[in-house]
């Protein structure tokens, strides 16, 4: 569905558990990198991120990278860390998205794709049909960053707002 609307929203990645996804019969997760895993201005993961991955995978929850991206640094990441990863994803476009579940062999309503920006992470997610989930961006380093965050608060306004009437 076209919508800019996170289905589900939290403060970060980490606090996403395996028993949550499985609760929504969610098995497989795309996960955005830049921001969402690490931020844009370091390739060191924090101890906490590295123990959330193990956790995800011994939940039997499968991880996906998507992204964007067409630096080296995610699939450098990827590789390191034995977890699939799909780069230049064209988000809000469903290419990555469909490679990534064709890969799985999983269904959009079995995956959920988290991620910190709405035009492209919620919204492709949304138009895919997976379960989009939105979290806060690790550091917003630039200018740009910042204004594009200002112009994504009016969505995750309505979103917290539409949880609140409908949980
Ligand atoms: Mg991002």
């Amino acid at each position: 569905m076209l919508s800019l609307l996170p289905k589900l929203i939290f403060h970060k990645l980490t606090d996403v558990t395996p028993e949550f996804l499985q609760q929504r019969g969610i098995r497989l997760l795309m996960l955005d990198f830049d921001n969402t895993m690490l931020p844009y201005t370091s390739r060191t993961p924090t101890p906490e991120l590295l123990t959330w991955i193990d956790g995800m995978k011994r939940g039997g929850v499968r991880l996906c990278v998507v992204s964007n991206s067409k630096k080296n640094k995610a699939p450098f990441f990827c590789k390191a860390h034995r977890i699939a990863c799909v780069t230049h994803s064209k988000k809000p476009t469903g290419k990555g998205i469909r490679q990534c579940l064709a890969r799985f062999d999983a269904q959009p309503s079995e995956a959920a794709l988290v991620g910190d920006q709405i035009f492209t992470d919620v919204l492709g997610a949304n138009c895919a049909g997976a379960t989009s989930i939105l979290v806060k961006p690790i550091h917003l380093h630039n200018f740009w960053l910042k204004l594009r965050h200002v112009a994504e608060q009016p969505f995750i306004y309505l979103a917290r707002k539409r949880r609140i009437t409908k949980p």
